[in-house]
């Protein structure tokens, strides 16, 4: 990277940011494309997040990405939001505009874009999401927009399952949601064309744990699709044992890629090299081992 007088700024705010992959992705895309951007994490904490927007107005940033933990904080400082994120709640892509900063919510479409490339009838295809928390939210806005025909919510804690559900009333959804408690689960899963882990069971260093038991996995119907949000380890133990019955696997290196490039998008307005940030993704995650 070659940082001159001229070089514009983009970035991340989190704390903590340290772990961030968003700088590997995003500086390598930059790299291929020969531009003059520099991608940087600023860790900032939460009772600094006004100031640290207001600091990035001034520096003239070009745009950022929110991560925990200002993903909702971040809202009422938004002089714009797209529907897709109000519905999630939360914000993880943030320009300028003539208003001021514009945000919206780049999870639905990294969750989305490499369902979007399989050959299916969404319509007549069931989503069933293990887990209720921020992942989750982005998971059921990608799936209302694919127009999958139902989909089903797993909890383990009965008042936050129910929180869950009622917090779509007013957002619109398209698609009937139901919950199930996870002693249900053996109920839902052999109508669960489409399984999504959306809890962290499986990720480092839990590495033999997965969500669902292999004998469980086996009454998915024919040509099921798991997808774990999870991107390490990889393959998950989750879709390690769904492969072996059948399913087609989907890990979270796809979403976490296709959420940075579809950010990266709206701050270039052009299209990005997704390959060479998932090659970039995939050498930081190997050389973690
Ligand atoms: P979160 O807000 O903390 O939610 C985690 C959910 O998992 C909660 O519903 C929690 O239920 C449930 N859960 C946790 N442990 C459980 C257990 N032992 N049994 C049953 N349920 C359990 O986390 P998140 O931000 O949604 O993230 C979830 C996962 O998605 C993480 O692994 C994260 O790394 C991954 N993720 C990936 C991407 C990507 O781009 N690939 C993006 C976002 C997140 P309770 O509330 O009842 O504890």
């Amino acid at each position: 990277m070659n940082i001159s007088g001229t070089t514009q700024l983009l970035g991340i705010i989190g704390d903590p940011v340290g772990h961030s992959l968003s700088p590997t992705m995003h500086n390598r895309a930059i790299a291929v494309m020969g531009l003059d951007f520099a991608y940087i994490p600023f860790r900032v904490a939460p009772q600094n997040l006004a100031d640290a927007i207001a600091g990035l107005t001034a520096l003239g940033v070009v745009g950022f990405n929110a991560t925990i933990p200002h993903k909702q904080a971040i809202l009422p400082f938004l002089a714009e939001i797209s529907a897709g994120a109000k519905a999630v709640g939360a914000v993880n892509t943030v320009w300028r505009n003539d208003a001021g900063w514009a945000g919206t919510n780049t999870d639905v479409d990294g969750f989305v874009a490499p369902l979007q490339n399989l050959d299916r009838d969404w319509s007549q295809q069931k989503a069933l999401i293990l887990g209720y928390g921020g992942a989750a939210r982005a998971v059921v806005v990608g799936c209302d927009r694919l127009g999958v025909k139902e989909i089903g919510i797993i909890g383990r804690n009965p008042d936050k399952l129910q929180q869950f559900l009622s917090s779509w009333d007013a957002a619109n959804l398209n698609t009937p949601l139901r919950g199930y408690l996870w002693g249900n689960l053996t109920e839902a899963l052999p109508y669960a064309n489409l399984l999504v882990n959306a809890t962290p069971i499986g990720m480092e260093p839990e590495v033999d744990r997965s969500p669902v038991e292999a004998a469980n996995l086996a009454t998915l119907p024919i040509d099921a699709i798991a997808y774990d949000l999870i991107y390490n380890p990889r393959p998950t133990q989750f879709l390690a044992l769904a492969q072996k019955q059948g399913a087609i696997a989907i890990d979270g290196t796809q979403m976490l890629v296709r959420q940075g490039a579809a950010a990266l998008e709206i701050w270039l307005r052009r299209s990005v090299p997704v390959e060479e940030m998932q090659a970039a993704l995939e050498e930081k995650l190997a050389n973690k081992k």
